[in-house]
């Protein structure tokens, strides 16, 4: 009998718990033996790697963070330390392996498919930056639980007039700060896919305030600068009162939304079809709203683009 094996790696993301149900119950249904390897790649090189039944994957759909831990495992950019790997699983049986990560995930789930283990990604990632799906698993819980620190932080900027800065995760993709801004009602979004022009957004903030505007927020993505440093910028411009928040890891637990799960339910279910149709190499998505799988080599072929029409409009809209 076929056996399918699963792991959670790179960042953790809130719905990973629900994409390995997914994937262990799909597995079961089909017939098919299914096995945990805890702790990532790490877990695949040290043997860490347990059988699943139906109620391993019990009352954890609505849980952050994943079962099966991550880890990130430079190593296993060596070749020797994923032949380790491969023996673990083939001594057990096991051909194939669902990849739950990102990017760099992808790229140690390749390896292994191109040295005989059948494997397939799903995006796990808050980050939303991986190329052949419209959205990753953990960007919309992400993304809200920023609208909401958003939110308390607009009724005390109110009350004391206040320019807030936000800086939320993101070191090469912009998606969760433009998004949140935009949700959020930002005056400024700072992106890593575009070039922040300091001055300019004094010259907004002042113009607001020549109108009588209580407050602005300033919403920064990680990789353009910190909090900190962009109300450095600032001041080199304006004189205004500032504060600056760091949301930091909270951005990254949580029950994962309805959306997420949704979205990991499926895509994790899709890997295990795929894996019994006979398809591998492959990193499964949606993409308007319908299933797809792309091959690796593809995902990586182009970086991941800013939505530039959302961009637009969310200068459009914070005049
Ligand atoms: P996130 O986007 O949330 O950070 P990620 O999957 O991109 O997630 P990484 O730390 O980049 O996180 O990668 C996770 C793991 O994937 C690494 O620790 C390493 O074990 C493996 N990996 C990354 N790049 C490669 C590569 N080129 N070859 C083999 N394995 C790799």
């Amino acid at each position: 009998m076929r056996k399918i094996g699963v792991l959670t790696s790179g960042g953790d993301a809130p719905g990973m718990n629900a994409a390995i149900r997914a994937v262990v119950r799909k597995s079961i249904y089909e017939g098919v033996e299914v096995y945990g390897v805890f702790q990532g790649y790490q877990g695949l090189v040290t043997d860490n790697i347990h059988k699943l039944e139906l109620g391993d994957v019990g009352d954890i759909i609505q849980r952050g963070g994943t079962k099966l831990y991550s880890a990130r495992c430079p190593e296993f950019i060596e070749p020797a330390v994923r032949q380790k790997a491969i023996e673990n699983l083939k001594a057990k049986g096991i051909d194939s392996l669902v990849v739950i990560g990102g990017d760099g995930s992808y790229r140690g789930a390749q390896r292994l498919d191109e040295e005989g283990i059948k494997t397939i990604g799903v995006p796990g990632t808050i980050d939303n930056d991986i190329n052949g799906t419209d959205y990753t698993i953990g960007f919309d819980t992400a993304l809200n639980t920023i609208i909401d620190a958003v939110d308390r932080i607009r009724d005390t900027a109110t009350s004391h007039e206040r320019t807030f800065i936000i800086e939320v995760m993101g070191r090469d993709a912009g998606d969760l700060a433009l998004w949140a801004g935009v949700a959020g009602g930002a005056e400024t979004i700072l992106i890593p896919e575009s070039p922040s022009d300091m001055k300019e957004v004094a010259e907004r903030i002042e113009s607001g305030m020549s109108r009588g505007k209580k407050h602005s927020i300033i919403v920064v993505a990680e990789g353009v600068m910190s909090a900190s440093q962009c109300a450095d910028e600032l001041h080199k411009y304006i004189n205004v009162d500032t504060r600056e928040s760091v949301l930091g890891h909270m951005q990254r637990g949580g029950k994962p939304t309805g959306q997420d799960r949704v979205l990991a339910s499926r895509l994790g279910a899709f890997a295990v079809d795929l894996l019994l149709d006979g398809v591998h190499g492959k990193a499964v998505g949606t993409e308007n709203n319908k299933l797809s799988a792309t091959r690796f080599d593809k995902v990586f072929e182009e970086s991941h683009m800013i939505d530039e029409g959302l961009y637009r409009l969310s200068r459009e809209l914070s005049i």
